[in-house]
């Protein structure tokens, strides 16, 4: 399955890896709406991470009402935890653990570790990202080189990485050259969006 989303990545001229994380998100939203509020092994594991990040707010806040039954296991969980610091004043985690454990977050982080993992064991993925559009954003060409065993195929991805970088710096390299006022030529569109290309490699989720 997970074979399948990166394959539809390397058709693309952004980042595999954060294609698929993105695309498996949007799956894990949509059985979180239909069918994983009613479940209680989900609100349970929402209620241990219980923290939803600014970036994950904005995205539940679109399943709406639905999310009334979310929370209203939610909150009864939250107030006996709450009654019993009422008695006792020891937090079970701390805030600064709650900051970092939003529940959206975590599966994000379980999506793209599996996505490495799957990436990284296959010669054919290897090799069809090589032949294909797509470029690793700088995060995942680090994390895709650590975990790579042979150095030969480290070396592969990186200079794929430098030519798409090389290419980039070569249009605004133009750009800069054709807005001198004693330039004849007006910049390309390529060239004048050039910085796009540089940002998709430079962002990550
Ligand atoms: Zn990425
Ligand atoms: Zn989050």
């Amino acid at each position: 399955m997970i074979d399948f989303t990166l394959k539809e990545g390397f058709n693309r001229s952004a980042c595999p890896i954060c294609y698929t994380i993105e695309e498996q998100m949007h799956d894990f939203l949509f059985w979180f709406e239909r069918e994983g509020y009613h479940e209680y092994s989900s609100i349970k594991s929402l209620f241990e991470h219980s923290c939803i990040c600014s970036r994950h707010k904005k995205q539940i806040l679109n399943l709406k009402d639905k999310l009334n039954n979310t929370f209203e296991l939610l909150i009864e969980m939250e107030e006996k935890e709450l009654k019993e610091l009422m008695k006792t004043r020891s937090p079970k985690r701390k805030a600064k653990e709650i900051e970092k454990n939003c529940r959206f977050c975590i599966e994000e982080r379980r999506i793209e570790e599996h996505a490495i993992e799957t990436f990284v064991k296959s010669k054919e993925l290897i090799e069809d990202y090589l032949n294909s559009r797509s470029l690793l954003c700088k995060k995942h060409t680090l994390l895709i080189i650590e975990n790579l065993d042979k150095k030969e195929t480290a070396q592969k991805i990186l200079k794929k990485a430098l030519h798409k970088l090389d290419v980039v710096h070569k249009k605004i390299g133009l750009y800069f050259k054709k807005i001198d006022y004693q330039s004849k030529e007006k910049p390309e569109e390529d060239e004048l969006n050039a910085y796009l290309d540089a940002i998709k490699f430079f962002s990550n989720l």
